[in-house]
């Protein structure tokens, strides 16, 4: 069973804790803080992608987590993906089909990887997380999608006229 709204910002607040991540928080932030979390680099790489199957795709491999991402995917919709894969992670899920589907000559040459082959094996990950994990996972990315947009917003009125926002803390509104 998928965890409820409340547990999973439960669960975001806690592990905001434990990232040292302070709002407003933006893209750039909070996949540097899973990178020192996790302790190894994370790799977000737009692929060619099957556009009726999977937009994006979590692969832990031995030495550093590579996130595929719809190469089509731009702004808001690229986001929302890398947040939906960063919820698998956070969450704990673990993908099951990968193991056998990656090799390390195939992360070796991912960048030349047919996309016929890609497709398929995108469309197995798609079914690859145990029951309710899907449901988490999109709700959970949603969730951090909101957080990101907001100190994104945030940090680029800040950086556009530092007055205004310093003048909008003050007053404890924006
Ligand atoms: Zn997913």
């Amino acid at each position: 069973m998928a965890a409820s709204a409340r547990q999973l910002r439960k669960h975001w607040s806690e592990m905001r804790g434990r990232l040292s991540l302070e709002p407003p928080v933006t893209e750039v932030q909070l996949l540097s803080a899973v990178e020192k979390l996790r302790e190894r680099p994370l790799i977000i790489a737009p692929v060619e992608m099957d556009s009726q199957g999977a937009c994006g795709w979590w692969v832990p491999l031995p030495s550093f987590d590579l996130v595929l991402v719809d190469e089509q995917a731009s702004g808001p919709r690229r986001l929302a993906i890398i947040l939906h894969e960063l919820g698998h992670m956070l969450l704990g899920h673990t993908p099951r089909a990968v193991g056998s589907l990656v090799s390390p000559q195939w992360v070796a040459d991912f960048d030349l990887l047919p996309a016929s082959l890609l497709q398929g094996a995108t469309g197995l990950a798609r079914s690859s997380y145990a029951d309710g994990a899907e449901e988490e996972a999109e709700r959970y990315g949603t969730m951090l999608f909101g957080q990101i947009s907001e100190g994104e917003r945030q940090v680029a009125d800040q950086a556009a006229d530092p007055m205004l926002a310093l003048l909008r803390d003050s007053l404890g509104c924006g």
